[in-house]
C-alpha cells in the first residue's frame, strides 16, 4: 500500500509562529515546510508529514509491524495510562510515537522510522522501542539503510524501568546493523532528549540535525538546578553540538531529502567500482632516476608554498560529490582535518585530509594544518565508517605536524596518533595516501598508513622539520638547508627509500601554477592505485599494508636502498 500525504485539507488559513508571533498565511507556512519565513523558527512536523517530505514524490509504504502498547505497571497518575494512550491515538491518528515505512530517498531505498512528538512527547515506551527494533531488523534482513528521525522528551515514565530497557534493546539492534555493514542515518529534530538521545538517535553512522534542534541527555532546567548556573541560550542546540563534535551536519528541511539520498547512494554503490579503462601512461613515476635531482631546502620551501592546492581544493576538483562529515563524537571538530564521503572517478570513497589555507586568515582558522587529537579521532571515526561500508579510504597529507600545544597534550595527542597507526594497519579496505605538500612527522603518518603512499614531486616527508633538526643537532636553526639535505626529504629520495611508491609529476611551476592539472594528476594517480588494489581480498589488503610497513628497517630492503643512494647516480 502506498500513501501520499494529505495536502492542504487540514491547513488553517493562518498560522501564528510560536517563535515571533507573526501570523503567516497557511499556504505559505506549508510551502515553507513549517519553518517561519520571518524568524526562521523550525516547528515540529507530524510523522506522516515528515515521511512525505523525506521520500521521493511523497510516496512511502508503511511497515506492517506488530507492537502493542501495554500497561505493564497498571500506572495511574492524574489519569490512568491507558486513557492517556487512547487520547494520544485519537488526537494523532497514530498507534504509537513512531511511524515506520519503506521508501526511496533520492532514488535509494531506505527503511525509515520517524518519531512524532505529539504522541505523549515522543516518549520511549516499550512499543516505540519495539518498532524501532523491528524496523532495524527489517533493514538488516533486506540490507537496506535505516533512517531514524527522532523527536522525544525521553523515557516513558508510565512504563517504568521497562521503558529504560528500550535503550539497550535499540542499541543492540543498531550494533547488529554495524556488524552487517548497513548504513544508519539519524536526523535529530527538536527536541531529542534522554533515553532516545542516549541510544538510537546518536548511535547512527551519520548524525544530521535540523537547525536549532536541541539534543541532550539531561534537560536544561535539570542542569541549571544542579549546577546553580544559567546556561547560554545556544546550549545543546545542533550548532553548539556540531562545534563539539557530536553532530555531523546541520541540514535545512528543504535539503534533507537530497543530503540523505546522497549518503544512501554512496553506501549503495560501495564495493562496486565502475570498470575504468587503464590509461595509456602510468599516472606516477616509480623509478627515482626518472626524477630530476632537486635541492632539498628548495623543495621544503616549495612544499610549503601557500599557492599549492589544499585538501579542500582537491575535494572540489579531483573529487566529486564531497559531503563533509564533522566531529569525532567525543570532544570536538578539528578544523585542520576535513573528511567525508566523496567520489573519485565515479567510485565512492571516504576521503580525509589535512587542511591548511592560502591566506593568513584561512591558515589561522585551520590552525595552520596542525591537527588536534580531535582531528585524528575524527579521521579514525571516518575510517571505521569506511571499513563498515566497505569503501576505500583516500587520505591527503599536508601538515607541518600535529599541533604542539598544551591542550593537545591534555587531550591525548600521542594516544590519538598511536591509535590511528594501529587502526589503519588493521583496516581491510584499500587505503591510498597522497602527500600533497608537507608530510610533517607523526602528525602526517597518523593519516598515512596506506597500501599505496604517493607524493607530489615537490612534496616532502620527514621525521622532523629541517629547522627543528638543525636546532637540535647543529644547535643552529640557520643550518636548516643542510638538515633538509641530510634528512633526505625530497620526493626523489622518498621514492628511493621506498617510503613512497610513486611520485606525481607536478605542472611546470608547481601545483599552485596549474591547480587543474594537479587535480587531474591526483585523480589519475589515486584511481590507478585503487585499480591495482581492486583484486585483493579484505584479508590481503590488510596483509599488504602490514607487510609494506613491516619491511622498514629489515636488513634486506632499506639498507640496500641506502647503499644504492650513496653509489653512482645515473
Ligand atoms: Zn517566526
Amino acid at each position: 500500500m502506498t500513501q501520499t500525504v494529505e495536502r492542504t485539507l487540514e491547513e488553517p488559513r493562518w498560522v501564528l509562529c510560536p517563535g515571533c508571533a507573526t501570523p503567516v498565511y497557511g499556504r505559505r507556512w506549508q510551502r515553507n515546510l513549517h519553518v517561519c519565513p520571518e524568524c526562521g523558527r523550525y516547528t515540529p512536523l507530524s510523522a506522516r508529514r515528515r515521511l512525505a517530505l523525506l521520500v521521493d514524490d511523497g510516496h512511502y509504504e508503511p511497515l506492517d509491524l506488530d507492537a502493542r502498547s501495554e500497561d505493564p505497571l497498571g500506572f495511574v497518575d492524574t489519569v490512568p495510562y491507558p486513557a492517556r494512550l487512547a487520547e494520544a491515538r485519537a488526537r494523532t491518528g497514530l498507534h504509537e510515537a513512531v511511524l515506520c515505512a519503506r521508501g526511496r530517498v533520492g532514488g535509494a531505498p531506505a527503511v525509515l522510522a520517524v518519531m512524532d512528538f505529539r504522541f505523549l512527547g515522543g516518549s520511549l515506551g516499550s512499543a516505540v522501542g519495539e518498532l524501532i527494533t523491528l524496523a532495524a531488523e527489517v533493514a538488516l534482513a533486506e540490507r537496506t539503510p535505516l533512517v531514524i528521525v527522532s523527536a522525544s522528551g525521553g523515557a516513558r515514565m508510565q512504563e517504568g524501568v521497562l521503558s529504560l530497557m528500550q535503550m539497550a534493546k535499540t542499541a543492540a539492534a543498531l550494533g547488529q546493523l554495524d556488524e552487517a555493514g548497513v548504513l544508519t542515518v539519524s536526523l535529530v529534530t527538536d527536541p531529542t532528549y534522554g533515553g532516545v538521545a542516549a541510544s538510537f538517535a546518536t548511535l547512527c553512522d551519520v548524525i544530521l540535525a535540523e537547525p536549532g534542534a536541541r539534543l541532550g541527555f539531561a534537560g536544561r532546567r535539570v542542569i541549571e538546578q544542579t549546577i546553580r548556573e544559567k546556561l547560554p541560550p545556544e546550549f545543546q542546540t545542533a550548532e553548539f553540538l556540531r562545534e563539539r563534535g557530536v553532530v555531523d551536519r546541520i541540514v535545512p528541511r528543504a535539503r534533507q531529502r537530497t543530503e540523505i539520498g546522497r549518503l544512501l547512494r554512496a553506501a549503495a554503490d560501495a564495493g562496486t567500482p565502475e570498470p575504468a579503462p587503464a590509461p595509456d601512461a602510468a599516472a606516477t613515476v616509480r623509478d627515482p632516476h626518472r626524477l630530476p635531482e632537486a635541492d632539498a631546502w628548495e623543495q621544503v620551501r616549495r612544499a610549503r608554498d601557500l599557492s599549492r592546492p589544499t585538501t579542500l581544493d582537491y575535494l572540489a576538483t579531483a573529487f566529486t560529490d564531497f559531503l563533509e562529515l564533522h566531529g569525532d563524537r567525543i570532544s570536538g571538530d578539528c578544523p585542520s582535518v576535513v573528511g567525508g564521503l566523496a567520489r573519485l572517478a565515479g567510485r565512492p570513497v571516504v576521503v580525509i585530509g589535512q587542511q591548511k589555507g592560502h591566506t593568513a586568515a584561512e591558515l589561522a582558522r585551520r590552525n595552520f594544518g596542525m591537527p588536534m587529537p580531535s582531528g585524528y579521532r575524527k579521521a579514525a571515526r571516518l575510517m571505521r565508517l569506511a571499513e563498515k561500508l566497505r569503501l576505500p579510504v583516500v587520505t591527503l597529507v599536508d601538515t607541518p605536524g600535529a599541533f604542539p600545544g598544551a591542550d593537545a597534550e591534555e587531550r591525548g595527542q600521542a594516544v590519538a596518533i598511536a591509535e590511528n597507526l594501529r587502526l589503519m594497519s588493521s583496516l581491510t579496505v584499500a587505503v591510498v595516501t597522497v602527500v600533497i605538500g608537507e608530510g610533517g612527522s607523526g602528525g602526517a603518518l597518523g593519516l598515512a598508513v596506506a597500501n599505496r603512499v604517493l607524493a607530489f614531486g615537490s612534496a616532502v616527508y620527514s621525521v622532523i622539520s629541517a629547522e627543528g633538526c638543525a636546532a637540535i643537532l647543529w644547535k643552529d636553526p640557520a643550518a636548516a638547508p643542510r638538515a633538509a639535505a641530510a634528512l633526505r626529504v625530497t620526493a626523489r629520495d622518498l621514492l628511493r627509500l621506498g617510503v613512497v611508491d610513486g611520485v606525481l609529476v607536478e605542472p611546470d611551476g608547481g601545483t599552485g601554477a596549474d591547480p587543474s592539472a594537479a587535480a587531474d594528476a591526483l585523480r589519475r594517480a589515486v584511481a590507478e592505485a585503487l585499480r591495482e588494489l581492486d583484486g585483493l581480498t579484505p584479508a590481503q589488503l590488510r596483509a599488504d599494508r602490514r607487510g609494506r610497513f613491516r619491511q622498514y628497517g629489515s636488513a634486506l630492503t632499506v639498507e640496500s636502498e641506502l647503499r644504492s643512494m650513496t653509489g653512482p647516480r645515473r
